[in-house]
């Protein structure tokens, strides 16, 4: 029977369906017609004119879908449905067909009524419900609308709760049975009903203990086999839901297990996965599955950092101390009572239909006075006076200054020079307790001195400069010449050569070439042990036979390093795999690309003396071929990696294969930092694996299938988390196999891995090929949650959490080659110093360039200081106090190691900086640039992502800095400070970051008017008195740069932000315009370069037009007194658009700066359940009651 009855019986009906016309009128806004309907409803004394009245709304209710339901639930019509509904159970016998119309009626209210389960616990209609369902078990017409409305009951937790307690768990198991074509509607909502109702613990509980797991199963497998047609799939996905929920439980993993569950899911999703309808079940099996996957241990020893450096002082209470105070013995990296069943008691409470009013908001700073600027800088002058001497623009005269351009010279460097005696004068660490009058460097004495090199090298900077073209690589193969270069010669920078500026300049490349070719066979002692690690490596067919030999780069002490090639197996040899030594030196010679002729600031020799300085805790003693040989962008375009459809799905059966088929796991420890002597010796059948270099990042690497491996990435030193950095070298590969790469111990909830970005390569065939540089490399990758439980000790105390897995397969082009894998485009704190230094010969007698060390690092190495501005134009008075009178822009970059983007955008900046077009010139005529390039050089030179050697966030550190735990924060923030006494605040603070999780290039600012809008904190129009200089920047960026963008934007202050480096030079050093400057590891989505992944091209194009941006910020203000004129610049650019901050939010996590604001669509428990909201279900009944129950799940871990 269906509802059609009705017209038949009830002629009034005729009334409700007389005309649509009627019913919109009955149902118009500020009608009362539904008022009408109600109280007649109410007041009615009998049962046909009930019946009649229900008749006529169920029919109104039914056409305009979601919007007729509202109304009725606005006008109090649930209540009125369940008081109808008491009244009628107390009459005896009560009307069946009332019954059935009311749970009828019910069931399409129920979905849009929030406190529908609570209404019907209060009003007693619940347990009508079930004394109905209860009376009319054989009664399938009654039953299905009574289980419809217990399902939505359901969702109320309490009322699940006390549904359980009356039976209603075994009463619907009674209900539910196998395999039969008849009844099938009547088993899709009791199914959901079941699932519903074990949501919670409790009843899972008692269906666990009642041994409904393995009936499940059954029921399950049982459908599977006979519903061959697939139209019963929602009675399978049902059967599934309720596993999913019951498996939410331990005891319900536990007993899945032992009723063979995965066995059963694995392979019935197996045999479903040909056909694509069947995909729900898939996706539900396995997230059935990956949750019950028992939890692995990470294959390490300790989850501390490999590493260990000994603090000086440890703070009480401080993150090392927490350490490191752990009782020794104790394994922390998986807790003893890991997923305990404490933590799954039952917590639900009435409240949770409100549950989803919290606020996305929490973290805005809502106390005004944290809003405003603090107008003590808290230090005094005698504290400040000594960070003087890095102003000596300040008061540099230029008396004995030449200003004749034909010698060329410029204030000292002091810092930088690859002379090691120069490099290894100890840097003067100022501090508050070590105060010295005066330490600014007789400028006169620095002035006059004329470098010889600088001039030397004019020449074949001119030819160098020109734009990068691969076509260039010059690719020597004359022999004669390679015969020339094993002449020992000078380094070309400390002992310049006698060659005269009128040389002709092919005559001057070819010099150059030669001291290249030169630098390259460093050494040649040592080479003695080399044929036994070699000849086994020696490669018929390679093209290496027939080049230049290629040398391990560096000598440490005269000890010489193996070169980072060939693995494992040789170590303490020094010799390379690309050929063989030979010690009469007449071998075929390994030609080696000539990126320092092409990159202007690269110089292979150079970037190994660099290393030589550096010190790294794990004492690293080997290169990177990648930071040796350079990196030259390349000119294809790398689009975003579209996803293939399944990749997920295929990735995680792949992982639950290793349960199913154990004895395919070959569990092959080829690489481990913590036991070095445990790795196993080539044979062949294994990658080998190597990250012992500055920036590596690898703890252990696992053999797991043939061609499968996974990986373990190390934590920051003196920490326990932090892993998303990684950077090591892959040799003795096949040809022709896709090698799958897992990175297992990955922290973060998403990543950008799943949207478009792909991992980068560098191979060493490429590169001696003609093609140094990374590119984006990999496919399937994909990032999901896996099984290896993570302790609560590094998760803040939350148990039963997992890591995630990053994957990606690669198959390698040339057969014996060296391969890098990175994050993201490797910059070594050598690769800085080179860089720096290369910089000099970049100065012309215009450009004032200054290198100070700031101070000394933990691990002793320095970070440096540069002053970029222009010369004055004379000595003249007026020209000198031009000078000193350019406004400041501070820039610092690289506090977050793993942000090895900020670096290069950095490196746009100061090649900008350094260049000779005329916005150059205009820019260093214009400004003093302060720049501070990486604040956190020991976190970069031992692999960290996030943390100093302190185990310390740095850009957390900015309120308090310590002198001794976080020098580069403490003097960086005391040179600001010092600014602000002597009232030179800089015009713009820009910190330089990388962001893992959005797209584009973008800056966050701090605005009170901004972040006030964004709370519901009361301000006073005075609190809310700002000049909008603050926008200038980004707007003018966001029309200049392609990469950038204003809609990514935000300039609201978080309460988490307090001491990052953007906030406290905001409030407390006075900066208007101080930003946090992100640039994607991804790429981008609007603009020139939408749909690409960033590149270094981009990433250094973005640092040039930071500066071109500077200069147009400089035309919008005066620079004579530019801080009074910055209402002039706000009308320019028009005024602040509201929009642009409505649509930003500062939901944080653990990330510096907002995260998730781009929608994921694929995070690690994404499957088909997450459907729309439960508004857009509207009350159609059957129609969409999977829907329904789809759309209320909630998600537990
Ligand atoms: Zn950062």
């Amino acid at each position: 029977m269906d509802y059609h009855y009705t017209k038949r019986y009830y002629p009034s009906l005729d009334y409700a369906d007389s005309s649509e016309r009627s019913g919109k009128e009955v149902m118009s806004k500020g009608s009362s017609g539904m008022e009408v309907i109600l109280s007649s409803l109410e007041n009615s004394r009998d049962v046909q004119t009930t019946l009649n009245i229900m008749c006529i709304l169920s029919e109104l209710l039914t056409v305009g879908r979601g919007r007729r339901v509202g109304v009725f639930v606005s006008k109090g019509g649930t209540g009125v449905l369940f008081q109808i509904l008491i009244s009628a159970s107390k009459e005896l016998p009560s009307s069946e067909e009332l019954m059935l119309q009311l749970h009828s009626l019910l069931a399409k209210v129920g979905p849009k009524d929030r406190k529908f389960g609570v209404k019907a616990r209060l009003s007693g209609a619940l347990n009508v419900t079930v004394d109905v369902v209860k009376q009319n078990l054989q009664n399938a017409k009654v039953l299905l609308p009574c289980l419809q409305v217990l399902r939505i009951y359901s969702n109320n937790s309490v009322n699940a709760i006390s549904l359980g307690k009356t039976g209603m768990v075994e009463i619907i198991f009674k209900i539910v049975g196998p395999y039969s074509k008849k009844n099938t509607s009547l088993f899709k909502v009791a199914l959901d009903a079941l699932g519903a109702l074990l949501k919670s613990k409790t009843n899972a509980r008692r269906a666990v203990d009642s041994g409904h797991v393995p009936v499940l199963l059954a029921l399950y497998l049982d459908w599977h086999r006979n519903d061959t047609r697939h139209r019963c799939m929602l009675i399978r996905k049902g059967l599934l839901v309720c596993l999913r929920n019951i498996t939410n439980l331990k005891l319900g993993r536990r007993a899945f297990l032992e009723a063979d569950g995965m066995r059963i899911l694995y392979h019935s999703s197996t045999e479903c996965l040909p056909v694509r309808t069947l995909d729900p079940l898939i996706n539900t099996s396995s997230l059935i599955m990956r949750k019950c996957f028992p939890k692995n241990r990470l294959p390490v020893p300790t989850i501390k950092s490999a590493f260990h450096f000994l603090l000086h002082q440890v703070p009480p209470g401080g993150p090392v101390d927490q350490l490191y105070n752990q009782l020794s013995g104790v394994d922390d990296v998986v807790d003893e009572s890991d997923d305990n069943e404490e933590a799954e008691g039952e917590t639900d409470t009435e409240n949770d239909e409100d549950k989803d009013q919290c606020s996305l908001n929490d973290d805005i700073e809502t106390d005004l006075n944290k809003l405003h600027p603090i107008r003590n800088i808290g230090r005094s002058f005698e504290e400040l006076k000594d960070y003087q001497k890095f102003f000596s623009e300040l008061s540099e005269d230029f008396q004995g200054y030449s200003f004749d351009i034909s010698k060329s010279a410029s204030p000292s460097t002091y810092l930088f020079s690859s002379s090691s005696a120069r490099f290894s004068r100890p840097a003067e660490v100022p501090t508050a307790q070590t105060p010295s009058p005066k330490q600014i460097p007789d400028s006169q004495n620095v002035c006059t001195s004329v470098k010889e090199h600088q001039t030397l090298s004019c020449p074949f900077l001119a030819s160098s400069q020109t734009p990068l073209d691969l076509d260039t690589i010059h690719l020597s193969k004359n022999k004669d010449q390679q015969e020339g270069i094993n002449i020992p010669a000078p380094d070309r920078r400390t002992a310049p050569t006698s060659i005269s500026t009128s040389l002709c300049q092919s005559h001057m490349i070819e010099q150059e070439l030669s001291h290249q070719l030169e630098g390259v066979s460093l050494e040649d002692k040592g080479s003695q042990n080399a044929e036994a690690g070699s000849e086994k490596v020696k490669h018929e067919g390679s093209p290496v036979n027939n080049l230049r030999h290629f040398q391990p780069p560096v000598l440490l002490g005269g000890f010489p390093i193996r070169r980072t090639g060939g693995g494992g197996s040789n170590v303490g040899s020094d010799c390379g795999s690309e050929g063989t030594e030979d010690e009469a030196g007449d071998a075929p010679l390994l030609e080696v690309p000539d990126t320092a002729r092409l990159l202007p600031l690269h110089d292979p020799d150079l970037y190994v003396e660099m290393v030589k300085g550096t010190q790294s805790v794990p004492q690293y003693a080997e290169v990177a071929y990648p930071d040796y040989f350079g990196h030259i962008a390349p000119m294809l375009k790398e689009p975003l990696l579209e996803r293939i459809y399944g990749v997920q799905r295929s990735k995680i059966f792949q992982d639950i294969e290793r349960l199913i088929h154990p004895n395919d796991i070959l569990d092959k420890v080829v690489y481990d930092i913590d036991h070095p002597s445990s790795m196993i010796e080539e044979n062949g059948e294994s990658l080998k694996f190597n990250s012992q270099f500055e920036s590596g990042n690898l703890r252990k690497a696992i053999q797991v299938r043939k061609s499968e491996y996974d990986l373990v990435l190390n934590a920051d030193i003196n920490s326990n988390h932090y892993h998303q950095w990684f950077y090591f070298e892959v040799s003795g590969m096949r040809t022709g196999t896709g090698y799958r790469f897992n990175i297992i111990n990955c922290e973060k909830s998403n990543s950008q891995f799943n949207y478009g970005m792909q991992p980068l390569m560098y191979s060493v065939q490429e590169a001696i090929g003609g093609k140094p540089q990374w590119v984006r490399t990999g496919t399937d990758i994909c990032y999901y949650k896996n099984h290896f439980a993570r302790s609560s000790v590094a998760t803040g105390g939350q148990k039963g959490k997992s890591y995630y897995t990053l994957t990606f397969t690669v198959t390698f082009i040339h057969k014996d080659d060296v391969c890098y894998f990175a994050y993201h485009y490797p910059y070594t704190y050598s690769t800085l110093k080179m860089h720096l230094s290369k910089l000099e010969d970049m100065r012309t007698p215009q450009i004032y360039l200054r290198q100070d060390v700031l101070c000394e690092t933990l691990s002793g190495n320095t970070c440096p200081l540069l002053t970029i501005t222009a010369m004055p134009e004379s000595k003249s008075t007026d020209h000198i106090c031009q000078f000193r009178n350019r406004p400041f822009i501070f820039l610092s970059a690289r506090v977050h190691p793993g942000e090895t983007n900020a670096s290069w955008v950095m490196k746009g900046t100061l090649e900008f900086l350094m260049g000779t077009s005329p916005l150059a010139v205009n820019l260093r005529e214009a400004y003093i640039f302060k720049i501070v390039p990486m604040l956190n050089p020991d976190g970069v030179v031992n692999g960290n992502h996030r943390c100093s050697l302190s185990g310390e966030d740095l850009n957390r550190q900015w309120q308090n800095p310590d002198p001794e735990l976080h020098p580069t924060i403490y003097h960086t923030k005391s040179l600001l400070q010092y600014l602000a006494y002597i009232q030179r605040t800089p015009l713009v603070f820009c910190d330089y970051h990388g962001h893992s999780r959005k797209k584009n290039v973008f800056m966050y600012g701090c605005s009170v008017k901004e972040t006030v809008w964004q709370s519901d904190i009361s301000a006073t129009s005075s609190d809310l008195q700002e000049d909008l200089g603050y926008r200038t920047l980004p707007k003018i960026l966001s029309q200049i740069a392609p990469a950038f963008s204003l809609a990514s934007s935000s300039f609201v202050v978080e309460r988490s932000k307090e001491s990052t480096a953007r906030v406290v030079v905001w409030r407390e050093i006075g900066v208007k315009r101080s930003y946090t400057m992100e640039s994607t590891l991804c790429g981008c989505d609007q603009g020139k370069y939408k749909g690409l992944q960033i590149s270094t091209r981009e990433l250094e194009e973005m640092g040039a037009q930071f500066c071109v941006a500077m200069l147009r910020l400089k035309r919008l203000t005066s620079l004579r007194n530019h801080q009074n004129l910055l209402d002039l610049e706000s009308d320019i650019i028009g005024t602040q658009s509201k929009n642009v901050s409505s649509c930003t939010t500062t939901y944080v996590l653990e990330e510096d700066e907002p995260s998730f604001l781009e929608a994921i669509d694929y995070s690690a428990e994404s499957n088909d359940e997450d459907a729309g909201p439960e508004s857009d279900v509207c009350g159609d009944g059957q129609e969409n009651f999977d829907q329904l129950s789809d759309s209320e799940t909630i998600h537990r871990n």
